[in-house]
């Protein structure tokens, strides 16, 4: 579904990614983890380019993206992302959150919209909360409302950004055991996140990024049990 081809990424003189290939299948899970400054975020980021790339390739669902002629809606369409901060618009209700796109983007009618909605509002376990605004939720609330509008578009890949290192320790659980149960519903998913249970569990490869390269990438068993660059092998040790 996703293919990256060596990429790399600049800002400015500093190199933030140096020759990056990464090849995601249709319903396929990919965890990505490392320290920070490794391009973690960048590399979520060019995927849906509110980064752009300025080498290699990087192809979704069959078309180059970033390609003369790749229009940014239909790429984004495809690719839902769930960022660390939510990014919900504040002045809208949740429902409306989710709407949005669907009636706006897709000329969809707003009652059929409406329906998928709450639908997946349901499938993130907040369904009574549809007419509440953002800031009377709590983060992990608000964060299953971010997935819930990542879903309406019905993407071929979900693409988060460290989706619960912002939320206390007790909202942290509701927001993996969805994401948990999406990806036992196949579907396609990088996840930037140090929550290694999560990667343990679902994952079916982990990728350890660092200093802008991708330095490992093992199913979660070979990663934890025999990591065998000695970067990993020193993050693991710090962060397990
Ligand atoms: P973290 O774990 O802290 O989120 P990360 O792995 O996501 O880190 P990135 O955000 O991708 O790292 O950043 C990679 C490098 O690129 C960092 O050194 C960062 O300072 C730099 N960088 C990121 N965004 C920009 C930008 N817009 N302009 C300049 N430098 C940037
Ligand atoms: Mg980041």
């Amino acid at each position: 579904a996703v293919s990256l081809q060596g990429v790399t990424k600049k800002y400015g003189t500093f190199q933030a990614l140096t020759n990056v290939s990464l090849t995601v299948a249709k319903g396929e899970r990919v965890v990505i983890c490392g320290p920070s400054g490794s391009g973690k975020s960048t590399l979520i980021r060019c995927i849906n380019q509110l980064e752009r790339h300025d080498g290699g390739k990087i192809i979704v669902d069959g078309a180059e993206i970033g390609a003369r002629g790749t229009r940014l809606p239909d790429l984004r369409r495809e690719v839902g992302m769930v960022f660390q901060h939510f990014n919900l618009f504040p002045h809208l209700t949740v429902l409306r959150n989710c709407t949005l796109a669907l009636t706006r983007a897709r000329k969809m009618p707003r009652a059929k919209a409406e329906e998928i909605a709450h639908h997946y509002l349901a499938r993130v376990r907040i369904p009574e909360q549809a007419d509440k605004f953002p800031s009377q939720l709590s983060g992990g609330q608000q964060q299953r409302v971010a997935i819930a509008r990542a879903l309406c578009m019905n993407p071929q890949v979900i693409l988060f950004d460290e989706p619960t290192s912002a939320l206390d320790p007790e909202m942290i659980k509701e927001v993996l055991d969805v994401m948990i149960d999406l990806a036992q519903g196949q579907m396609t998913m990088i996840c930037v996140t140090h929550e290694m249970g999560f990667a343990r569990k679902v994952a079916d490869r982990v990728v350890f990024m660092d200093r802008g390269e991708i330095v490992e990438a093992a199913p979660p068993e070979d990663f934890f049990n025999t990591p065998q660059n000695e970067r990993t092998r020193l993050f693991l040790g710090q962060i397990l």
